[in-house]
C-alpha cells in the first residue's frame, strides 16, 4: 500500500479507536438513564451498541478492513442518534448531537464519504425535528429553530469538508517534498524503496524484468575543486536533467547521493539496462556543462543489477549495482559493467580518453589552496 495511505489509514484509526472509547462509557452512561425513565428499546440498543464498540476496539489495531468497519459502525451509531431524536420523550437537547455527525463522518471516512454520510443524517436529523415538533401554534418558533439546527449542522458539514480537503493537500504536499531531492528535483532514496516495492509487484504480476542502475559521477571532487562547489551543483543538476529527460514515464531516476543516482528500470532485462545506461553516458558525454567559456566534460560510472539473478530486495541491487559501479571505476571509468560484462561493447580501455581530457585541464589548472 502507498505510504501516502498507510498515513492516512492510521490517523483514522487514531479517531475511530477515541470514538468508540467514548461511545463504549456514553453508551453505558445513556442506556442506565434511559432505563430508568423507561425507554427500554433505546436503553437496549445502547448497551448492545457499547458492545459492539468493545469489540471493535479489539480489532480496529490490525485490521485491514478499516473503512468497512467504520462504516459498519457509524451507520448503526448514527440510526440510533436519529432514533433517539424522533422518540417522543426523549430531551430536546438530543438535537445538539446533529452536529457532531460531519465532524466524525469527514474524519473517519475522508471527504467522499464524509460528505454523504454528513448529508443523508443530517437531512434525516432535521426531517426527525420537523416530524417531532413542527405542528400546532408554535410552528413558526419551532421553524426559528429548525434553521438554527440546520444551518449550523451546514456550517459544520462546510468546516469539516474544507479542513479535510486542505489536510489531504497538505499531506500529499509533504510527502511529495519528503520524496524528492531538494538540488535536482529528481526523486531521493526514500521514493527509491516506495518504488520499488510498487514496481516489484507489478512486473512480478506481468512477468516482466526490472532492473537497477548505481551511476557516480567521475572526478566530481576534482570539478568541484577547480570550479568551486556553484558550478558542482549545476553539473549535478545538468545530469539529472538528462537522465529524467531520456528516461521513460514508467522508470524512475533518484539522486541517491552526493554525485550518485540511481535508475529504476521496469520491463528492462540486465543487457537492456546496461545499453540504455550506456546510452545515457554516451548522451551525457556528448553534452558538456557551459562554464563561462569553457565546455565541461561530465562523465559517470555505473553498475548494474537485475531483480531475480542479483537478488530479490532493493538492499541486495544496490549492493551488487554497486560493486559493479566500483568495478568500472576501476577499470577506468565512464563505462557500464554488467555480470563481468563492460559497455562501450569491445571497448578495450573504455574512458580513457575522457580521464586523459580531465587529467590534462586538471593540470592546466590546478586547485587553489
Ligand atoms: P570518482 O570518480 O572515484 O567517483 O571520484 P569523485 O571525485 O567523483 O569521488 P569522491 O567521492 O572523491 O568525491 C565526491 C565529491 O562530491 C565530494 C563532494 O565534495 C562532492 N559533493 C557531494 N555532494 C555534493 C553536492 O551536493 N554538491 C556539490 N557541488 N558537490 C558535492
Ligand atoms: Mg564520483
Ligand atoms: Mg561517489
Amino acid at each position: 500500500m502507498p505510504e501516502r495511505l498507510v498515513q492516512s489509514e492510521e490517523h483514522r484509526r487514531s479517531v475511530l479507536r477515541a470514538l468508540l472509547w467514548i461511545t463504549l462509557v456514553a453508551g453505558m452512561v445513556f442506556a442506565v438513564i434511559n432505563f430508568s425513565r423507561g425507554l427500554y428499546v433505546l436503553a437496549g440498543l445502547e448497551v448492545a451498541y457499547a458492545l459492539f464498540a468493545g469489540g471493535l476496539l479489539t480489532i480496529i489495531g490490525t485490521t485491514r478492513h478499516l473503512w468497512r468497519w467504520t462504516v459498519a459502525y457509524l451507520v448503526p451509531f448514527f440510526c440510533i442518534m436519529e432514533y433517539a431524536l424522533v422518540l417522543p420523550n426523549t430531551s430536546f437537547t438530543v438535537f445538539a448531537w446533529i452536529q457532531t455527525i460531519p465532524i466524525i463522518s469527514y474524519l473517519l471516512l475522508g471527504r467522499r464519504g464524509g460528505f454523504w454520510m454528513s448529508l443523508v443524517f443530517i437531512g434525516l436529523g432535521v426531517l426527525a425535528f420537523n416530524v417531532r415538533y413542527l405542528s400546532g401554534d408554535t410552528a413558526l418558533l419551532q421553524m426559528v429553530v429548525v434553521a438554527n439546527i440546520g444551518f449550523s449542522s451546514l456550517a459544520m458539514m462546510v468546516f469539516s469538508h474544507i479542513y479535510e480537503r486542505s489536510r489531504v493537500d497538505n499531506e500529499l504536499r509533504l510527502i511529495e517534498l519528503a520524496g524528492t531531492d531538494s538540488l535536482t528535483g529528481l526523486a531521493n532514496r526514500m521514493r527509491l524503496a516506495d518504488e520499488f516495492g510498487r514496481m516489484r509487484s507489478q512486473v512480478e504480476r506481468s512477468d516482466q524484468a526490472l532492473s537497477l542502475v548505481v551511476l557516480d559521477l567521475d572526478w566530481f571532487k576534482r570539478l568541484n575543486d577547480r570550479f568551486g562547489h556553484e558550478v558542482g551543483d549545476r553539473a549535478l543538476k545538468h545530469t539529472a536533467k538528462l537522465l529524467a529527460a531520456r528516461l521513460r514515464e514508467s522508470d524512475l531516476a533518484c539522486r541517491i547521493g552526493g554525485e550518485e543516482f540511481a535508475l529504476l528500470l521496469p520491463g528492462a532485462t540486465l543487457s537492456q539496462a546496461a545499453e540504455l545506461a550506456d546510452g545515457l553516458r554516451g548522451q551525457l558525454a556528448q553534452a558538456p556543462l557551459l562554464v563561462g567559456e569553457e565546455e565541461v566534460l561530465i562523465t559517470f560510472s555505473a553498475g548494474v543489477a537485475a531483480l531475480g539473478e542479483d537478488g530479490a530486495d532493493l538492499s541486495a541491487l544496490l549492493r551488487t549495482a554497486d560493486r559493479r559501479m566500483y568495478e568500472a571505476k576501476h577499470s577506468g571509468r565512464d563505462q557500464v559493467v554488467a555480470a563481468g560484462q563492460r559497455y562501450p561493447l569491445g571497448a578495450e580501455l573504455a574512458g580513457t580518453a575522457v580521464t586523459e581530457r580531465l587529467a590534462a585541464a586538471d593540470k592546466a589548472a590546478p586547485p587553489e589552496g
